[in-house]
Order: C-alpha cells, then structure tokens, then sequence
C-alpha cells in the first residue's frame, strides 16, 4: 500500500504536469471510486476546473481545483496514477483529460482506492482533521507530542505508530523501519516507552520517512510512479520483509512477528522483547491466627 514516501513521490512526479492545467474531460468508471457519490455527478463537478495546486495529507493525495473544490484521491491498497500512458491500462477507473493535449489514468486492480470531493477548504481541513494526526516531516511533528499522546497507552507501540489519528501517513512498511532504528520492539506498550525513546522513535519515524521519499518510494506490490517506473526503497530495508536474513547491524535472523493483523520484521537482539508481566501470585491460604 503506498504510505507518505509513496503518496509524496506522486505528487512531486505529477505537479509539474498538473498545477495550471484545465480538466477537459474526466470520465469515472468505477462507481465505488466516488461512493457514495455518482460517479456522473462527480465527473461533472470536476470538467472544466483548473488544477490550481497538488498537495498530499498522510497518504492522501489532493487536487486543488479552480472554485475552491477539493478532490482527496487515497489510493489504498493498488490504487495507481499514469501520465500518458501508451493504451488504457487493464483495471482503469478514471479518465482525465487535460487542456494541453495529455492525459492522465487511474488505475485500481483491488478497487479500495477513493475519490472524494469537499466544496470547501474548511470542510477539507474539517475532513482531514477528523481522520489525521500530525504530519511527519513538519514542525507539528515533535517527541514531546509523542511523548503526550503515548501517555498512559498500553497499545502496542507498532499498532500506536500505524494509527493515522496519531500520525499520518505511516504504514507498516515505514512503521517496522521506524522501530528498528530507534531499537524498540514492536509489542511493547507505548505508554511504558522512556522518554529517550520516544526521541529514538520520532527520530526513526523522520529518518525512514525521508530515506523512502529520497528513493523515490517502495515497491513491493503495485506502487508504480507516474511515468510506470518502480520505486527503489525496497532495496534499502532495514528489517521489513528481511524474515531469516542477518539484521544489518548485530547479524542476528530477523523475525517475522504478526502486530495487530500485520506481518512485522523485528530483530529481537536490536530491539529487545518486552518482558512478559509476571503470572499474579496465588494468594497464600490464610491461616487462622487461633
Ligand atoms: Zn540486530
């Protein structure tokens, strides 16, 4: 699933291409792409708009159009964008055409992916504020909001770092990168992390996040750049989908666990499991004092 690199990697890709451009003619395939919207109805409400920005929210990708409408694409598990590609390619959803003559496809072989339109920029601030945390990578990003929003959790801190209400945009590819550079074990409690690590950790965050988009992105499943070409990220894993190979830095196997669903790579030397809480003692059998 595209997560922040992914998402950013599109919108620095397709800007340039975009920003400044007409929607001549949009055509929408998928009913479930606009759900619970027609699909007609929001084909309408996009042809003829100028693209005025391209912006991205956690892994939400979002068009800034003319009349101050607002088209939040999240393109979930498959979802992908080509600029110009040679044919429609198989599972295409959405058409636009562009003023200058190109045009762009959507693409969704799994079709979870959505298009949603917002008539505001404060009903989009309001939809967003309702579903993201902080942003990475931003000044609003800082330990000492993690240190207050991991306060008193008993999560587990991998289930904490996926949640897009505590932090936007991190998946389970940045998350298990995250947590190996900071050399914390994905099961312990949030909220029983020192101080010094929650700083390891929003530094790990920042770091894995800024190495996925320096490469452009990972692909492991579809996750395709604009032009069809593939994402590098991949080959500079720390730990995620490295099951039985050495850990980069003590040698021994990682470990393939399953977090909340999902398969998460950990090497238990580097980041040490939580200690298991000991069974409560059976109470003694009370003795009678006479
Ligand atoms: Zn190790």
């Amino acid at each position: 699933m595209p997560e922040l690199p992914e998402v950013e990697t599109i919108r620095r890709q397709l800007a340039p291409h975009l920003e400044g451009r007409g929607l001549t003619a949009v055509e929408v395939l998928d009913p479930r792409w606009t759900a619970p919207r027609a699909p007609r109805e929001v084909a309408a409400a996009l042809t003829g708009r100028t693209v005025l920005g391209l912006a991205r929210a956690g892994k939400y990708l979002i068009w800034e159009l003319s009349g101050d409408l607002h088209l939040l694409m999240h393109l979930r598990m498959t979802g992908t964008l080509l600029f110009d590609p040679p044919a429609d390619p198989p599972h295409t959803r959405v058409r636009v055409a562009l003023s200058d003559g190109h045009r762009l496809v959507y693409l969704d072989p799994r079709r979870f992916g959505t298009g949603h339109l917002l008539d505001s920029a404060q009903a989009r601030a309001a939809y967003l504020a309702s579903r993201l945390g902080p942003e990475p990578l931003t000044p609003e990003f800082t330990a000492a909001y993690l240190r207050d929003a991991a306060r008193g959790r008993t999560a587990p801190v991998k289930a904490f770092v996926l949640d897009q209400r505590r932090i936007a945009g991190v998946g389970n590819i940045y998350a298990d990168e995250a947590l190996f550079r900071a050399g914390i074990h994905p099961l312990r409690a949030v909220g029983s992390l020192r101080p010094g690590q929650l700083q390891a950790l929003h530094e790990g965050i920042e770091q894995a996040l800024a190495a996925g988009i320096e490469a452009k992105g990972a692909t492991i499943d579809d996750f395709r750049h604009v032009d069809g070409a593939y994402g590098s990220f991949q080959d500079q894993f720390l730990v995620h989908l490295r099951e039985g190979r050495p850990c980069v830095r003590c040698g021994t196997a990682v470990r393939k666990l399953v977090v909340g669903g999902r398969g998460t790579y950990v090497c238990e030397r580097c980041q040490p499991r939580p200690r298991s809480r000991r069974a409560p003692r059976r109470p003694r059998p009370a003795v009678a004092d006479d």
